[in-house]
């Protein structure tokens, strides 16, 4: 299944979207897009568990 993700979703004005086979293809892309776009967000173990929760089954 394709896992898919968009900062519309995190309620970001952002039109940034992805979609990755794997959960953790998926979080190293969002992860490079987080440290170039969005240096507000901290990256850390709660933070990630918060941007899995909006990863979507496509
Ligand atoms: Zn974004």
């Amino acid at each position: 299944m394709t896992k898919s993700i968009s900062c519309k979703d995190a309620g970001k004005e952002c039109g940034w979207s992805a979609t990755a086979d794997t959960e953790e293809e998926l979080m190293s892309i969002v992860t490079e897009h987080v440290l170039e776009e969005h240096k507000e967000i901290e990256l850390n173990a709660d933070s990630i568990k918060t941007i899995k929760t909006l990863i979507k089954d496509v």
